[in-house]
């Protein structure tokens, strides 16, 4: 076994000696004429490199973490002895804790050519897109490479047949780049009320570690067919980040207050354990306590429709309202439903909905404030919700030339656009 590994990597250094007289001996003769009858293989003359150690004539054993294998249960039988793991394993502490080497991951010995019994390295993938090398020819110790990650630009289109996700899965899409899509046109776009027929293109980034496609980065534009009408959203950022903006330069978000009320003071907070001051134990409180007098308006936090609004045991007189496919928020232990609040009627940012009071299970005048982000509950002062502003004045001359330029990458004029989904990719242009 390890005599085969010796010749494997022998073979190709005797190949290369055998051409280079082949070639030398060739060149006196005649520089251009190539022999007829003659063996031609092509070998590169640069150095090999393998994780970035040069390895001509050296000998590697690739092979795959065994259940419940350690450091030195691969080392020992290479005659690295125990002592040099043990300082091996405890100089690479704060850099990789071998204790953490997983079965199935890849490893690499790296071997002098007289004998493998001599590994220099030891290379071992926890991912792709890392790698750790042990290094045990000088002096014991590991390091952590990450590899370079590429981003190149990608154009997906389709149609719609059942969902966007679908739709999207079809052509090679990921998981990512549908919610994506969804977070970003929630408030222009009711996905789950899309008509077969819809169509769409994105152009995204996409991460590629080796050419291997890794994960997304940021959406750059998406143009959207609903229903015969269209929808842009073009990445633009003008200080504090990305900003999706239609074609008008408007933001394609709606704008969302910040608190439902002018309270006095926060009451409570969204927390997983406290203690309920009515049912006397402890429990998760998945929203937010304003306190504020009896009667204080409560206005819908964005723009909506009304999904219930009524008494129940608990919650009081209560109001949920439904902002789009991302967001819904609900507001309790009202004294008072608003007139005209009822479910399926539209609201919009600042409208007064109700009155703070303490029906249901409440001890004094609060609100209390419930916010779902994808059907979750989260703490509604925590949530982070991109401003909703629109193009600065200032910058829309820049907002153009970058609105041009996705346009034109999304639909490239060498690209016959086709009934059936598809997918382009275009190098990114900076
Ligand atoms: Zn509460």
């Amino acid at each position: 076994m390890k005599l085969k590994y010796f010749f494997i990597l022998l073979f190709p250094a005797f190949l290369s000696v055998l051409v280079f007289f082949y070639y030398q001996t060739d060149n006196i003769q005649e520089e251009t004429s190539a022999p007829v009858d003659s063996l031609v293989i092509e070998i590169t003359p640069e150095p090999q490199y393998l994780f970035g150690i040069q390895i001509d004539s050296l000998i590697i054993i690739e092979d795959i973490v065994k259940k419940n294998q350690s450091l030195s249960d691969i080392l020992l039988p290479y005659q690295v002895d125990p002592q040099t793991i043990f300082t091996l394993a405890k100089s690479s502490k704060d850099v990789f804790d071998v204790r953490k080497m997983n079965a199935g991951k890849k490893y690499t010995l790296i071997c002098n050519p007289d004998s493998i019994n001599t590994p220099r390295k030891l290379v071992y993938e926890p991912s792709i897109a890392e790698y750790i090398i042990f290094h045990l020819d000088d002096s014991l110790y590991a390091e952590s490479v990450k590899k370079e990650i590429t981003v190149i630009e990608k154009v997906l289109e389709g149609v719609i047949d059942h969902s966007l996700s679908v739709s999207i899965e079809d052509i090679g899409g990921s998981v990512q780049l549908t919610n994506d899509m969804v977070d970003v046109l929630a408030w222009q776009i009711d996905f789950f009320r899309l008509q077969k027929g819809d169509t769409f293109k994105v152009l995204f980034e996409e991460k590629q570690i080796e050419g291997q496609a890794i994960g997304i980065g940021d959406i750059l534009a998406i143009h959207f067919e609903h229903s015969g009408n269209p929808f842009y959203a073009f990445a633009f950022d003008q200080g504090e980040g990305i900003s999706y903006f239609d074609e008008k330069g408007e933001n394609v978000r709606r704008a969302f207050l910040k608190y439902p009320l002018e309270f006095s003071r926060i009451s409570s907070r969204y927390t997983l354990n406290r203690f309920h001051p009515v049912q006397k134990r402890y429990k998760a409180h998945l929203g937010t306590d304003f306190a504020a007098p009896t009667g204080t308006p409560i206005r819908s936090v964005g723009q909506g429709i009304v999904l219930e609004a009524r008494y129940s045991k608990n919650n009081g007189n209560f109001v949920k309202v439904r902002h789009n496919a991302t967001y819904t928020t609900q507001y309790l232990h009202m004294s008072k439903i608003a007139n005209g609040i009822r479910a399926g009627q539209k609201v919009g940012a600042g409208q007064l909905i109700g009155y703070v009071g303490s029906t249901g299970l409440a001890t004094g005048a609060h609100l209390c404030y419930r916010f779902w982000k994808n059907g979750v509950q989260v703490d509604a002062l925590s949530v982070k919700i991109p401003p909703a502003k629109p193009v600065e004045e200032t910058q829309l001359e820049a907002f153009e030339k970058t609105k041009q330029a996705l346009m034109d990458r999304l639909s490239p004029k060498t690209n016959v656009i086709a009934s059936v989904a598809k997918v382009n990719s275009v190098t990114k242009v900076n």
